[in-house]
C-alpha cells in the first residue's frame, strides 16, 4: 500500500505547460519531499497526485492500479490541510471524526478511529474543545488527525507548517517524522524549506520550472548534486 507511479504526466493551464512530462516512482512508507522555489508546480504535481486537478496528459497508478481518472475521494489518499481550515464551531472530536460522517461510517468505528488517532497524537485530553482552545501545533495536530482516520495509503502535505513560527514550526517538523516511523505510511510532503526537505525526507524530488532536476537521498543530493542549481539549493558548493 502507498506505491504511487506516475508516467509522462502533464499538466497545462490553458496554453501553459507547468508540468512538461514527468516520470517518478514513490514507494510504499517512503517519506518523499518536493522541494523548490515558489511557482515551480510542487502543489500542482500534489494536487495532480491527489486528483483535485485533472492531469492533461499521462498516467498515475496507485498501488498498481490506474488511478489517473479516479475521483480524489477514491484514490485512497489524505491530504493535510494547513490548521486554519478546521471548523471553529466543533469539538476536536467532530473535527477530527468529520470526513468519518461524510462517509457514513458506522459510528462505533469512527469512535475507535478517533480514539486511535487521538492516541497517536497526543490530543486525547482535548477531544471536547473547540480548535480555539488549542495552541497553534495543537490545531495541526487536529488537521493531520482527520487524514488519520481515514487510514490511507498515503498523507499528502503541502506546506502544512508554513503559517507556524519559527519555534512550533520544528517542533512540528519533528512530530511529523515521528508519525512517519510510528505510522510507516507513505508521505509526500511539499516544501520550499530545504531545511525541512534535508531533514525530514527518504527522498528528495528537487523541482525546477515543473521538471525535476535530481531525485534522491539527503546525503546523495549533499554530495552528489547533478547540476548548479540542486547545489545552489541543497547540496554542498560545487
Ligand atoms: P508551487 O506550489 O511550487 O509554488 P504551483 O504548483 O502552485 O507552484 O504553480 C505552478 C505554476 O502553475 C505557477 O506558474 C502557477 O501560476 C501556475 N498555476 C497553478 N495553478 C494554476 C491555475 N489553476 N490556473 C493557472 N495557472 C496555475
Ligand atoms: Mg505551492
Amino acid at each position: 500500500m502507498g506505491q504511487i507511479t506516475l508516467n509522462q504526466v502533464t499538466k497545462s493551464f490553458g496554453d501553459v505547460e507547468v508540468i512538461p512530462p514527468l516520470d517518478l516512482q514513490i514507494n510504499d512508507g517512503e517519506f518523499v519531499v518536493f522541494v523548490g522555489p515558489s511557482g515551480c508546480g510542487k502543489s500542482t504535481l500534489l494536487r495532480l497526485i491527489a486528483g483535485l486537478e485533472d492531469v492533461s496528459s499521462g498516467e498515475i497508478a496507485i498501488d498498481g492500479t490506474d488511478a489517473t481518472h479516479v475521483q480524489p475521494a477514491r484514490r485512497g489518499l489524505a491530504m493535510v490541510f494547513q490548521s486554519y481550515a478546521l471548523y471553529p464551531h466543533m469539538s476536536v472530536r467532530k473535527n477530527i471524526a468529520f470526513p468519518l460522517k461524510m462517509a457514513k461510517m458506522d459510528k462505533a468505528e469512527q469512535d475507535r478511529r478517533v480514539a486511535n488517532a487521538a492516541k497517536v497524537l497526543n490530543l486525547t485530553d482535548y477531544l471536547d474543545r473547540r480548535p480555539g482552545q488549542l495552541s497553534g501545533g495543537q490545531r495541526q495536530r487536529v488537521a493531520i488527525g482527520r487524514a488519520i482516520v481515514r487510514e490511507p495509503a498515503a498523507f499528502l502535505f503541502d506546506e502544512p507548517l508554513s503559517n507556524l513560527d519559527a519555534a512550533l514550526r520544528v517542533n512540528m517538523r519533528l512530530e511529523i517524522s515521528e508519525l512517519h516511523q510510528t505510522l510507516k505510511t507513505t508521505m509526500i510532503y511539499v516544501t520550499h524549506d530545504q531545511v525541512e526537505a534535508m531533514t525530514m525526507a527518504d527522498k528528495i524530488v528537487v523541482l525546477q520550472a515543473g521538471r525535476i532536476e535530481q531525485v534522491g537521498s539527503p546525503l546523495e543530493l549533499y554530495n552528489a548534486p547533478r547540476n548548479k542549481f540542486v547545489a545552489g539549493f541543497i547540496g554542498s558548493p560545487k
